[in-house]
């Protein structure tokens, strides 16, 4: 846990969510300001800033993330029309909170190439 990190109060029960899925790893839960019908954040437990600051220590946890990704786009029934996963990282890539999140958005047709 990273202190005054807004995920990290999320997964600690501080900050409510609409919780989607939780196991001992990951907490994923519905955006609060949603871009697209489906439009779900994933995150691992472990406080990491950005996707590009794992380690070798981190490969098992990045790859579930992706997994339990997959297990939530099929719940949630976009598979078969397909969905779009975001992780912005960084300044210029829209990062604004500093807790890695693997966005899953769908529900309707994504443009390309995005803004
Ligand atoms: P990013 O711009 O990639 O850092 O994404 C951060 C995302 O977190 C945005 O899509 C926000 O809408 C979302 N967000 C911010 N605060 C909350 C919150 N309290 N609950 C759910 N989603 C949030
Ligand atoms: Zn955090």
């Amino acid at each position: 846990m990273s202190d005054d990190c807004l995920f990290c109060k999320i997964i600690a029960g501080e900050i409510p969510s609409d919780k989607v899925y939780s196991d001992e790893d990951v907490y994923a839960f519905r955006d609060i300001n949603p871009a697209a019908p489906c439009h779900i954040l994933i995150i691992p437990r472990k406080h990491l800033n950005a996707v590009n600051v794992g380690n070798d220590d981190d490969e098992a946890l990045l790859g579930k993330l992706l997994l339990k990704a997959n297990l939530i786009a099929e719940r949630e029934g976009l598979t078969s029309d397909g969905f779009r996963y975001v992780i912005n990282t960084g300044k210029d890539g829209g990062q604004t909170v500093s807790h890695l999140h693997l966005h899953i958005l769908g529900g309707r047709a994504m443009r390309w190439p995005p803004g």
